[in-house]
């Protein structure tokens, strides 16, 4: 079980439902993400062409993902990008390494990627003397914080304008205190500015890795992203395998899917396509470019058809800004890097269900995500394939999760045995329910193994006849 700051899961989900402030600024920020999201999405018709057709190209390049992996390192080395392939993050974190200390870098600045979350870069780089400074306004809040990001879109969208002017003036003591977004802004630019200019090479994530052309395309709104790709002399991408898209063509769906659910955007402000390094007689751009390619678990994930529709995510979060959970309980309160529903599904099967064995309980499956998610991933689905999966009873599981088994419990396997007895003979059925009902009468109203349950609710009734006799009944009173 992961335990961060020496919490557990449900401990830290206490903590933040008690944390009024906390849950208004998740209440504010989410609310305005959903509207905004509806009036893009306010044509139904287009809604569902749009989503059949995103699931679809998701579809059709997870069926062909080996392939498609080969053909975008084809065509990215042609085009002069170094492809490196990194089967964990430890892999990845030497890979970037070796690039930084070949080019003596001591300042890389970044662009928003989760996946380098994953790998925990930044304190991979800070342990080997190298200072990674997050550029992404939300990323730079956060990282000034010392927290991790709370959602995947808005890293620091558990902040409201108060504690962010607080945190500026704490860790920026020169600069004026100030409410203003505006100003606030100016002061990160203008910080970040020289670091554009000094720092030794830029990294950054990537949205869709065109295997046709060989074209990394990155998402962005601020401005960072273009100046991470270009001021540095060195660029590094960083992506998972399942990023790869077929062809150009496909790229625009996609896009749209995910500007217009993750916040309600048209489309972004900048959109890169980075296709080669700096070519003779162009102004800018790096002279070096290199791609990682990680796996860390997505291969296990792939194997299995069912699991595999978890590579279809495209990273908008709206299933985040449409989950009851998570907008109460924020986007720490989880522990991993991807929070939300599709955390709960993530991150369990790249870190393993013994590390997360309580993530896909922490849900009521009401379907709110799957409903909401651009590219059909059957988010309720696959939580009752991980509590099959935890529980260690998974007879549809082709391919076992690491961690298998985690929450296996005797009394519990004991309890849906009887109770599987119990239902499928008439006659223990009978005596069963003969035999409860006058053991409900001496109930205590408060049980200790069920005092969480009993306390906010009326004890049962159990009945007191068979569902045959009271039909029988019925029919007696008909006639
Ligand atoms: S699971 Fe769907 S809704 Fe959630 S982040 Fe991925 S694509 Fe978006």
């Amino acid at each position: 079980m992961t335990i961060v700051n020496g919490k557990s899961f449900k401990q830290r989900a206490h903590e933040a439902l008690n944390d009024e402030e906390l849950r208004g600024n998740f209440r504010k920020a989410m609310d305005g993400l959903m509207s905004k999201r509806a009036a893009q999405f306010s044509n139904e018709d287009e809604w569902t062409r749009l989503r059949a057709l995103g699931e679809s190209i998701k579809k059709r390049a997870l069926s062909k993902l080996p392939d498609l992996l080969v053909q975008l390192e084809e065509n990215l080395t042609k085009n002069g990008i170094k492809v490196h392939w990194a089967q964990t993050v430890d892999d990845a974190n030497k890979i970037i390494l070796d690039i930084l200390k070949t080019h003596d870098v001591k300042t890389v600045v970044k662009g928003k990627s989760m996946v380098s979350e994953e790998m925990e870069l930044n304190h991979f780089l800070s342990d080997h003397g190298i200072k990674a400074l997050e550029a992404d306004l939300g990323e730079y809040i956060v990282q000034m914080a010392e927290e991790m990001p709370s959602h995947i879109i808005m890293p620091a969208i558990h902040m409201n304008k108060g504690q962010i002017a607080k945190l500026f003036k704490d860790k920026l003591p020169d600069t004026e205190y100030s409410e203003d977004a505006a100003e606030l802004t100016a002061i990160a630019r203008k910080e970040l500015r020289r670091e554009f200019a000094e720092a030794g090479a830029g990294l950054s994530g990537v949205n869709f890795a065109v295997a046709e052309t060989g074209t990394l395309c990155l998402v962005e709104n601020e401005g960072n992203g273009r100046m991470v790709t270009t001021v540095p002399s060195v660029h590094i991408a960083v992506t998972g395998i399942e990023k790869v898209v077929e062809n150009l063509s496909d790229v625009p769906a996609l896009l749209s899917l995910l500007t217009r659910s993750a916040t309600g955007q048209p489309i972004t402000t900048y959109f890169n396509m980075i296709s080669s390094p700096r070519q003779d007689g162009e102004k800018d751009g790096p002279k070096e470019v290199h791609l990682v390619l990680l796996d860390n678990g997505r291969s296990r994930v792939y194997k299995d058809s069912e699991t595999r529709d978890t590579l279809q995510c495209i990273r908008c979060g709206a299933c985040m800004n449409h989950c009851p959970v998570y907008t109460r309980i924020g986007g720490h309160a989880y522990g991993g890097v991807y929070p939300g529903p599709i955390g709960k599904i993530l991150t369990p099967q790249l870190e393993g269900l013994n590390d997360y064995p309580e993530h896909s309980s922490a849900s009521t499956l009401c379907n709110a995500c799957v409903e909401i998610c651009p590219v059909k991933i059957p988010i309720a689905k696959m939580l009752v394939r991980l509590r099959d999966e935890n529980s260690g009873n998974c007879p549809h599981g082709e391919h076992p999760l690491k961690g298998q088994g985690a929450k296996k419990s005797t009394i519990e396997d004991l309890s849906w045995s009887g109770w599987k007895a119990m239902n499928t003979s008439p006659t223990t059925y009978k005596l069963a329910t003969k035999a409860m009902s006058k053991m409900g009468n001496l109930m205590p109203s408060s049980m200790p193994m069920l005092s969480e349950w009993t306390s906010v609710r009326t004890k049962p009734k159990f009945a007191s006849k068979t569902l045959h006799e009271l039909v029988k009944d019925m029919d007696v009173k008909n006639d």
